[in-house]
């Protein structure tokens, strides 16, 4: 629904006298945070510092940690009492083990494609956020598209952005991001750019693309 609002908005503006849009976000001082994707490839070598998640055998950076630690706090407060820690940081060895399963699950139905299809479930290695150390995926259950519209689904994309978090793959934008709607698996940017890509409704791709415009623009080339 705000994707449509988003749009609705877009149109207005686009049809109105340019001078009377509102002031567009500053981007251009923000550090543009790293995209792992179909598109942007990590090396295998590509190791953060890692802290171990109390009570877990998962790792996460420290900045993330303490980041989720306080939005677990909170969203237990608010009710959601069986949110739990699903997966965190995955090494680029782990990603390759997770999606060639995938693949070999996918190969009697998809055949030729089963790589391609599976692309979009369990990323290829070196291509998953899992492997930043700043990625969690969050549920109470069996992480399905169905957890985003339970209550603890709707707190987490509602009120993730308050610590830093963003929901990297919302629904309705597989084609900017090459990935499934995935209501439990959100990406650590820090509040400022979490704020931003939260009241614009974009996308990491989005912002990372509004910001290098604005960059350019601030910066034209000689
Ligand atoms: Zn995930």
């Amino acid at each position: 629904m705000k994707r449509v609002i988003t749009l609705l908005a877009l149109a207005v503006l686009l049809v109105s006298n340019y001078a009377a849009a509102a002031e567009p976000v500053a981007l251009a001082g923000l550090s543009i945070p790293l995209i792992a994707s179909r598109d942007n490839n990590l090396p295998r070598d590509y190791v953060p510092e890692l802290v171990r998640v109390p009570g877990t055998y998962f790792y996460l950076e420290q900045e993330t940690l303490d980041a989720y630690l306080d939005m677990l706090a909170d969203a237990k407060a608010a009710g959601h009492a069986r949110l739990r820690l699903q997966s965190a940081y995955r090494s680029y060895e782990t990603q390759h083990t997770l999606h060639e399963r995938k693949v070999a699950a996918y190969k009697p139905i998809y055949g030729d494609r089963a790589r391609e299809m599976a692309a979009r479930v369990v990323a290829r290695p070196g291509q998953s956020e899992h492997q930043l150390g700043n990625t969690i995926d969050i549920a109470n259950g069996s992480l399905t598209q169905s957890f985003g519209k339970t209550a603890a689904g709707i707190w987490l994309a509602e009120n993730s952005y308050l610590y830093g978090f963003i929901l990297r793959y919302p629904e309705g934008t597989t084609s900017v991001t090459g990935v499934i709607y995935e209501p439990w698996h959100f990406r650590y940017v820090g509040k400022d750019i979490a704020k931003i890509i939260y009241d614009n409704d974009w996308t990491l791709e989005e912002f990372v693309r509004n910001a290098n415009a604005q960059k350019e623009k601030s910066y034209p080339q000689a």
